[in-house]
């Protein structure tokens, strides 16, 4: 590489560097949606998140019983990284809750294999 080429190139880092807080160290990942982050992010909530792939979605066949009747549980998918590891976890939060189920990105492809299979089998 040119002297040239590795100045522009380290003026582009420092140009990217400039759109996020000091603690980043990267960009954020594609399908971040928080960007831009702010500085005040304490270490353990710097993580990256991305949108709802699957938003309250209804389990009819989960749920609680309450006064005014039935209410059902619903189901959200999303990817969160946090700013340290090398890649995203797959979440998925029942109502809304954080202590909903969380896999790495290997366990849920071998949790939709597994999916897929069973669904090929239950429509044949
Ligand atoms: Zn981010």
């Amino acid at each position: 590489m040119s002297k040239n080429a590795s100045n522009r190139n380290m003026a582009v880092a420092a140009s990217e560097r400039a759109h996020f807080p000091a603690w980043q160290t990267e960009p954020c990942p594609a399908w971040c949606c928080i960007a831009p982050h702010s500085v005040n992010e304490m270490p353990e909530d710097r993580s990256h998140f991305s949108p709802y792939y699957v938003s309250d979605m209804p389990l009819t066949l989960q749920g609680e019983i309450y006064r005014d009747g039935f209410v059902l549980d619903v189901v959200a998918v999303y990817l969160q990284q946090h700013y340290r590891e090398t890649e995203p976890r797959v979440r998925i939060e029942k109502n809304g809750c954080n202590d909903g189920i969380e896999m790495t990105l290997a366990e849920a492809r071998q949790l939709l294999a597994g999916l897929t299979d069973a669904l090929a089998k239950a429509s044949a």
